[in-house]
């Protein structure tokens, strides 16, 4: 039960974002108004759906702004090291004039009610820093939803101005197929122990890397040397990228600025390498196609799941229980779908 406190602050809170008119969330947003850039992101969060009306028309407003940002992927389990490299990244980059924003994607605070990424003090130095904006996502959204609103809020904050987003997430779920597809570079942090053991990272995450990077090589000097070699023989068994770009193998610790350095060049000849091949363009291309037609995806599920709801809700069932092939069952929804036309 909310108190008497709580629902006027409630109240207050939803006349306070009501007041906000696209109009002045945009031109906050072109100002770099950090508070404002946040309330944009909250409605493009929201699933009321006069919100994302709202956060379309903003998105609309913003997309001559928008694409001029590097987007970089970064993962690994936790404890790996990820927000101890952004914070010294982030820090660095903000030093030669870039203005830096950091999305966190964190899948275990829908499913367990909690948070890996959210739960201690992170990135304070880069957290103080006007040049630098630091966003968990909210949690309890699909992951497509979380997917399709992250890169909304790329979208944000490039037309606010920022020139690096990193999208930060753990590396044990599926979030990072999505995430490869929201972004130019994908690079993923390890731990310098090699062999078999690949620290729950699935191959299928490693395939989609553009750098490896083996953390807290200060620890374990001689295991992070072996790590490089491991890997580099690892990358090398997957097939050629379509970027034609070879992923690299780095080492990085929290006490060399260098090493930290070099990872970002590596990232700099990325973007140089890809922007003179014409590849940045067409994979920018691609992916606003994939995101569109992932939209529609969830669109008109949606509405089947809200016009059909006992229809839906049996099939799927059936599905689980091994009663019907999944192939079968959405030939029977798609049969659905188009009688209702
Ligand atoms: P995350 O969970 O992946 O974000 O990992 P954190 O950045 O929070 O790091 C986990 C722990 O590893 C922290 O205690 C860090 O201080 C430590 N750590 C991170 N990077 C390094 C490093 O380069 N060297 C050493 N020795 N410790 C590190």
């Amino acid at each position: 039960m909310t108190t008497h406190n709580e629902q006027d602050w409630l109240k207050h809170r939803k006349n306070f974002k009501d007041s906000l008119s696209v109009d002045l969330l945009f031109e906050g947003i072109r100002r770099g108004d950090i508070p404002l850039l946040s309330s944009a992101i909250t409605l493009v969060e929201s699933s009321v759906e006069s919100d994302q009306d709202k956060a379309g028309d903003l998105i609309e407003k913003c997309l001559p702004f928008t694409g001029k940002s590097i987007r970089i992927g970064i993962t690994g389990v936790p404890g790996v090291g990820k927000s101890t490299f952004i914070e010294s990244l982030g820090v660095q980059l903000i030093s030669q004039g870039y203005k830096v924003a950091v999305l966190s994607i964190d899948p275990s605070s829908e499913l367990h009610h909690g948070s890996i990424l959210g739960d201690k003090t992170r990135m304070n130095t880069l957290a103080s820093s006007s040049s630098a904006y630091i966003r968990p996502t909210a949690s309890g959204n699909s992951l497509g939803g979380v997917a399709q609103r992250t890169r909304e809020s790329i979208l944000l904050c490039e037309a606010a101005g920022f020139d690096v987003i990193l999208i930060e997430t753990v590396g044990v779920g599926q979030s990072e197929t999505a995430v490869h597809a929201l972004t130019d570079f994908f690079l993923l942090l390890m731990l310098p122990v090699a062999g078999d053991e690949l620290q729950g990272i699935k191959r299928g995450i490693m395939e989609l890397a553009d750098a490896v990077v083996i953390t807290k090589s200060d620890e374990m000097p001689e295991k992070a040397k072996l790590a490089i070699q491991t890997y580099q023989m690892a990358l090398h068994l997957f097939p050629a990228k379509e970027s034609t770009w070879t992923p690299k193998v780095l080492s990085s610790s929290m006490y060399d600025v260098k090493s930290v350095e070099s990872v970002w060049k590596v990232i700099a000849d990325f973007e140089m390498q890809i922007k003179q091949t014409g590849y940045f363009e067409v994979r920018r291309k691609e992916q606003a196609l994939f995101w569109m037609k992932e939209s529609v995806r969830e669109m008109l599920w949606k509405q089947l799941l809200k016009q059909e709801t006992d229809f839906i809700q049996k099939i799927q069932s059936e599905v689980s229980d091994g009663k019907i092939s999944p192939y079968k069952a959405s030939k029977m929804v798609y049969t659905k779908l188009i009688e209702k036309k």
